[in-house]
């Protein structure tokens, strides 16, 4: 008997402590039965959520966190989006939540501040906006004299002044590009728009001959005949990127396919070609910033290192999603996955 009151009373500490434990963690904790109600929360829990413990006990939690940002991630946990949410207690607070379940069917509710990481992350956004507008008006002005210097006027600097005028333009791209990302990045929702996919892919065909200029075989596949609901003008440049990185990675002589097809999760817009290839490991960074599979490759074919993040916010932000497939030596797709719901019918009226 003695014993197990000793057992017991080692128990009832063992808990205290986790308890204690718990307590001072700065993450919030709300543990949650099979109904959803709060069996316990620690203090973090009344700051940053105002579930506050023992007042709170039996309190169903999806009902008291019902409005604002907190009540919308609370309907669409099971889709994830890993985005942070405003803090029912304090708007200037931001909450990284999850839900982890423990036990049978219980479930413990984490939501942890990322202000801090929130506001550094603005500042690092709105530092690479201003430094690219700043750089705008400089090298406008600068490549604008280039371009007024003809050098067949100058022999002697010719080489220098043709090569002068190339890396301006290059750094007009960049500074154009990060331009556009920062944009991206501020956006949280795109204009949404009956996107035209045949005169579109035509454009598309066409810019490709242009950058080719005869150097690849360039074929075109419609089979899907439908329009997209999106934005246009982002849409158009994602696209883009994609049939200029197959013209810059494909050696002469070798093939490109822009194909806009349906397929069971809805449409899908690829861009294959048979060029350099990229080995798997490269795979999950290509959309990096900056990141390249050859730093000398990218640039001798006038890269910035930035279409594909371009190219993957732009898809975000049309809750699509990318595919690469690729081999060394054989070629690579690029292919951008669009749900059913964003696909219209040529011709037919919006409301369609
Ligand atoms: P870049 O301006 O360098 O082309 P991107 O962001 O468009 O920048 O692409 C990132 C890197 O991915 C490129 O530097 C290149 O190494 C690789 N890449 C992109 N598209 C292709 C492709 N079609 N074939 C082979 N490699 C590619």
């Amino acid at each position: 008997m003695n014993a197990d009151r000793a057992r017991a009373g080692r128990l009832a500490s063992q808990l205290r402590d986790l308890r204690t434990a718990a307590s001072l963690l700065p993450d919030a904790l709300v543990l949650m039965d099979a109904q959803g109600r709060v069996r316990w929360s620690n203090p973090a829990a009344e700051a940053l959520l105002g579930i506050e413990w023992p007042r709170d006990r039996g309190v169903v939690v999806a009902e008291r966190l019902a409005h604002g940002e907190v009540g919308q991630w609370f309907k669409q946990q099971s889709e994830d989006s890993g985005e942070d949410v405003t803090a029912p207690t304090d708007p200037a607070v931001r909450l990284q939540m999850a839900l982890i379940p423990f036990g049978d069917r219980q479930q413990l509710l984490r939501a942890r501040d990322v202000s801090h990481m929130t506001r550094l992350e603005q500042v690092r956004r709105d530092f690479v906006a201003n430094v690219s507008h700043e750089l705008r008006t400089p090298l406008t002005v600068i490549h604008g004299y280039l371009e007024l210097l003809d050098p067949e006027d100058v022999p002697a600097v010719a080489p220098v002044l043709r090569e002068m005028r190339v890396q301006s333009q290059r750094m007009r791209q960049i500074v154009e590009d990060l331009l556009a990302l920062s944009r991206l990045e501020m956006q949280h929702k795109l204009p949404e728009e009956r996107v035209e996919m045949a005169p579109l892919l035509d454009t598309l065909r066409r810019e490709a001959e242009a950058l080719s200029q005869g150097r690849h075989r360039i074929t075109l596949e419609d089979a899907a005949h439908m329009d997209l609901l999106g934005s246009l003008k982002d849409l158009h440049s994602a696209f883009s990127n994609l049939v200029s990185n197959a013209v810059r990675y494909t050696t002469e002589g070798g093939s490109i396919t822009i194909r806009w097809r349906l397929i069971p999760e809805g449409a899908e817009y690829s861009v294959s070609d048979t060029g350099y290839g990229i080995s798997e490991e490269h795979l999950s960074r290509l959309t990096e910033r900056f990141y390249r599979v050859s730093s000398s490759r990218s640039r001798g074919t006038g890269g910035t290192g930035l279409g594909l993040s371009i190219v993957k916010h732009v898809v975000n932000l049309h809750e699509a999603h990318m595919r690469i497939e690729s081999e060394p030596g054989k070629g690579s797709t690029f292919a951008c996955v669009f749900d059913t719901a964003r696909l219209l019918t040529p011709g037919a009226g919006e409301d369609e």
